[in-house]
Parts: C-alpha cells; structure tokens; sequence
C-alpha cells in the first residue's frame, strides 16, 4: 500500500455507502450499551464479506481491565468466530478514532480497513495525535477513513462526561453537606 495516498484519504472529507451507514449505526447501538453501564460509550463491529463478526463496546470498569476498550474486545470475537489471528480482508467500525493501543492491535490484527466515526484529539492514533495505523516503518499498513455519523458520536461523548462532571460535582457536594 501507497503510505502517502492512504495518509491522505484520511484528511479527505471521505464518501460513505449504505453498507457503511449500517455497520456504524450498529457500533453506536454498542456505544450506547457501554453508556447504559457508566462506561465512556464507544462501539465497535468487525466486518467480513458484509457480516458482523466481531462486537465490543467499552468494559474497561466493569472488568476491571485496562485493555477492554471497543475495538479489543470486537477483534477477539472476530479472531475466534474466523479461526484466524489475522483478520485479512475485514473492516472495523468504532465510534471513536483508535487510542495507541488499539491501534497497535490493528496493526498486529492485519485488518484491511478502520472506519471512525469522531476523531480524538487527545489520544487518537489513526491521523489525529499519531497516525500508527499506517506508517511506513511498521510491517502493514491500514485503510482510514472517518467522518461517518461524527457529530453524533462526538456529542453522545460530550455530553457522557458533562454528566460525569455534573455527578461528580453533586457527590462533592453531598459530602460536604455531610461533614457539616
Ligand atoms: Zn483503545
């Protein structure tokens, strides 16, 4: 793969095709399961031949593990529902650009093509912070492209941590009102 052309095609306003439209509505449906539990809401499926073969939707709290993010657990499911460790020929939709780990997983997965929804700018690594997913010194590079339901997702984010903020602020209160 061209590095530069697939680095470019994530900066381009990308096009997307019903198929498209329907995977990402699915890993929101996800998002909105984690948020259902207090988890930051992100989903993910991963795609083969136009099926769902993997899902996963944020449990890192709930596990108690720091690698429960979206993306891990969908290409578990994915790895073992293919009997492969590679996902060759797969795409994965999540509602949030890929953290580093993520997308060093990516990478390790083989997976042909990430869709996002919302870029991260604090932690993504698919183009907005580091652009690990298709970099010419690691052994594969991945198609990327995002934009596909951003506003939605980046305000179902927003407003899931103004309202932690806001319940945290009223817990502090609560306990102040105690102490008193
Ligand atoms: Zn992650």
């Amino acid at each position: 793969m061209n590095y530069s052309l697939s680095f470019c095609n994530a900066m381009k306003p990308s096009i997307f095709n019903a198929n498209d439209h329907l995977f990402m509505q699915r890993a929101i449906e996800l998002a909105l399961k984690a948020e259902a539990i207090d988890e930051i809401p992100v989903g993910a499926v991963v795609v083969h031949n136009n099926e769902i073969i993997g899902e996963g939707y944020n449990q890192s709290i709930t596990l108690n593990d720091p690698s429960a993010h979206a993306e891990m657990i969908a290409i578990r499911q994915a790895g073992e529902k293919l009997g492969n460790y590679r996902l060759l020929d797969c795409t994965l939709y999540v509602t949030l650009e890929p953290c580093p780990m993520c997308a060093g997983l990516l990478v390790h997965s083989r997976i042909k093509q990430v869709i996002y929804a919302s870029p991260d700018l604090k932690t993504g690594s698919a183009g907005s912070v580091f652009n690990l997913v298709a970099n010419e010194k690691l052994n594969h590079q991945i198609e990327h492209r995002f934009g596909l339901y951003q506003e939605q997702c980046s305000s179902m984010l927003s407003s899931f941590f103004k309202r932690r903020r806001k319940e945290k602020k009223a817990l502090k209160q609560a306990l102040k009102q105690n102490e008193s």
